[in-house]
């Protein structure tokens, strides 16, 4: 894996390409960018046939062991990893820790174990157990073993340093069951920056993984609903600053437009892709404007559909606004969605968004979306998640763009006033 950066933006907003990805150094992707979502190898909703279809998708696609822990047994059985058993081919494969759609209950780690919830429940990690997984994965890139537990603002100091200690002790034991491992030559492992909420532990938690073999950073902890942007932003600038320049830094539990554009202005270069995912699962579909273009033929592409949306985001303003600070939020409707449950679509006979090309928006108009979803179709998430999909990976797509041609401010002012529902 290399990083070749193509621009620095006030020494933090970083544009590049990550080259040499998987194992046979085939694959690249461009930063600021994200990975793809899956469950289990394939994104909610879509076979590999439909999602195909699309252009501008990630070339590295996560996959969390809280969702393959208990099929470990069928795995190492298997023999062949995770990426034939699913049916992947042509994709790099990152395996976290944690699914970042589902918050996982806190208060079950040790000295020795963290644990991962699957659908059948609590499986309880160890160092041993944690790497013989990877094992039968077989990923290009995993995430070390990770204490997690300190994101909520409550959590003492000595806790969050004794998640720090944890943290670094699990990835030095990684790196030494890794290094004599025969079937993980070639892979590589992102190690895991914690810290909590406090500035001297996320320091020191940076400082210290950065001195380990490892080829990229996690930032955890940082997620939707832990905390208020001002202090995330701060905290990862004094991350990044920490980190070397040439190694990639991975985001979880961040996916809000918004969100997003901060903290690539604080240094981050790779965000989990499961926000699309949850906007789908809600009902609802993506709809704000992200074109920065000053051609007035091109500007008119995308946000027409949007600029009519004042009335319908006064609501989902208002609750983000005075929404508490929990992982609830991120379940909560934003005010880049439109909900297509509501009655107003009935008759609405407009596509998602006007001028996007992806196959729903071509071939469907919001009222045929409101019938699906309340007549609890299963066709209603495909043709969300085809269009939803398609519109977050454009947002990054502009994003790269406006970074590449100074114009950053202008696409977060836009951003902005989408989410505080002026136009
Ligand atoms: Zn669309």
């Amino acid at each position: 894996m290399k990083l070749e950066l193509s621009r620095v933006v006030q020494g933090r907003s970083r544009l590049g390409v990550l080259k040499r990805l998987g194992r046979a150094g085939q694959h690249s992707l461009e930063v600021p960018g994200c990975l793809l979502y899956t469950h289990l190898g394939t994104v909610p909703h879509l076979t590999q046939d439909t999602l195909h279809t699309q252009s501008n998708l990630p070339s590295v696609t996560q996959v969390t062991l809280s969702n393959i822990a208990e099929h470990q047994e069928v795995l190492e059985e298997f023999k062949d990893g995770f990426r034939k058993f699913s049916g992947l081919h042509d994709t790099v494969l990152y395996c976290s820790l944690h699914d970042p759609a589902t918050p996982c209950p806190t208060g079950y780690t040790t000295n020795k174990t963290v644990s991962v919830w699957g659908s059948g429940g609590r499986i309880e990690l160890t160092v041993a157990k944690f790497m013989t997984l990877q094992r039968a994965v077989q990923p290009d890139w995993y995430q070390s073993m990770a204490d997690g537990e300190t994101w909520q603002s409550n959590t003492s100091r000595k806790r969050v340093r004794k998640s720090v200690d944890r943290t670094l002790a699990h990835l030095d034991e990684c790196l030494l069951v890794h290094q004599k491992s025969q079937e993980l030559e070639g892979v590589e492992v992102f190690g895991a920056v914690e810290g909590g909420d406090i500035l001297e532990e996320r320091v020191r938690s940076a400082r210290e993984t950065a001195k380990r073999p490892v080829a990229g950073f996690c930032l955890d902890g940082l997620q939707t609903g832990s905390m208020d942007q001002a202090l995330r932003t701060q905290l990862i600038t004094a991350v990044t600053k920490e980190l070397p320049e040439d190694k990639p830094r991975l985001l979880q539990g961040v996916g809000r437009p918004d969100e997003v554009l901060e903290c690539v202005d604080a240094g981050v270069d790779l965000f989990e892709s499961f926000f699309p995912f949850q906007v789908t699962e809600r009902g609802c579909a993506l709809c704000f404007s992200f074109d920065v273009s000053p051609d007035p033929e091109r500007a008119g592409r995308a946000p027409p559909a949007v600029l009519e949306l004042d009335g319908e985001k006064e609501m989902a303003g208002e609750t983000q606004q005075n929404g508490d600070l929990n992982l609830d939020d991120q379940t909560q409707m934003t005010s880049f969605e439109i909900n297509l449950k509501d009655k107003r679509y009935q008759g609405d006979f407009r596509p998602l968004v006007e001028g996007c090309g992806c196959y729903c928006c071509k071939n469907h108009q919001r009222a045929y979306l409101h019938h699906l979803l309340v007549t609890n179709e299963l066709l209603a998430g495909v043709l969300l998640m085809i269009h939803n999909t398609a519109h977050y990976h454009g947002f990054f797509s502009a994003l790269r763009e406006a970074l590449a041609n100074d114009k950053l401010d202008l696409l977060k002012r836009r951003v902005l006033r989408e989410r505080d529902g002026q136009t």
